[in-house]
């Protein structure tokens, strides 16, 4: 019984493999298509300056996303390989077919939607305004009329600048990475940046960097992860299915402990 049990297993998932070969990696090159699902390394796209989600210790990667990514991996069973670069290549990067996936404190957007597909949802976050720590007058977005915001290229703090950018009177200065960022605002160049709550409240935790957080968040952005939208069906069903497993069995809130605490 249980031999023919794991037989006709076999059969299906080489009748699933064969009909997902036919249609749904037309995109992929031959020597990719060719490759079973073992031996396919996915390319992870990631955005290292990005504490507590990615960063870089030594030579090793750490942070929720890549212990989530990498334990989502080894639950599903599939390879990774973490390719780091700055926040606003990641998604171009994808539709070049440089990437795979993307697993970068990447809030779930409509927008982003049109060109990727996202995982279910993994975590909360939202964008705030912040300021220089001795700054009196700026007390919440209202107060940014005629004021220099610092975003970062690509993320959706630029678009929410960007997109009030004539309604709040602002100007919008864009850096590549977060920390040159905050630098910019720490050292009095612009008056304000925007960016990921608890990013910028775990960077004002770990280190004095001059800078505070002002008034209530901009919105309710969610991280997700990304898969290019049509292709990696297989890649984002195994995603799912991992995160759903890692939530129940308690690793998820284990791997935000070790960087969030309870
Ligand atoms: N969550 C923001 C976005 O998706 C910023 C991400 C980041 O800077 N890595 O645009």
């Amino acid at each position: 019984m249980k031999k023919l049990g794991l037989f006709s297993l076999f059969l299906v998932l080489t009748l699933m493999i064969a009909a997902c070969g036919g249609g749904g990696e037309k995109a992929v090159s031959g020597e990719k298509a060719a490759k079973t699902d073992n031996e396919k390394v996915y390319k992870v796209g990631v955005d290292t300056t990005y504490p507590p989600f990615e960063y870089k210790e030594g030579s090793e990667y750490k942070g929720i996303d890549i212990d989530l990514i990498n334990a989502i991996a080894k639950n599903q069973g599939f390879k990774i390989e973490l390719n780091p670069m700055d926040f606003g290549g990641i998604i171009p990067a994808m539709q070049a077919g440089q990437l795979d996936v993307a697993i970068a404190g990447m809030s779930i957007t409509d927008d982003r939607k049109k060109v990727v597909d996202f995982s279910t949802p993994y975590f909360d976050a939202g964008l705030t305004v912040v300021v220089k720590k001795d700054n009196s007058d700026i007390k919440s977005v209202e107060d940014l009329k005629g004021k220099t915001v610092a975003v970062k290229k690509g993320t959706t703090g630029a678009k929410y600048a960007q997109d009030n950018a004539s309604k709040l009177q602002i100007k919008v200065v864009q850096f590549n990475d977060s920390p040159a960022m905050f630098q910019e605002v720490s050292n009095g160049n612009a008056d304000a940046l925007i960016e990921d709550y608890p990013v910028i409240s775990y960077a004002i935790a770990q280190k004095d960097l001059g800078l505070k957080i002002v008034g209530d968040r901009l919105n309710g952005d969610q991280y997700g992860i990304a898969v290019l939208k049509g292709q990696n069906q297989d890649v984002l069903e195994k995603i799912n299915k991992g995160l759903e497993e890692l939530k129940k069995d308690g690793s998820y809130d284990k791997i935000i402990e070790t960087y969030l605490g309870k």
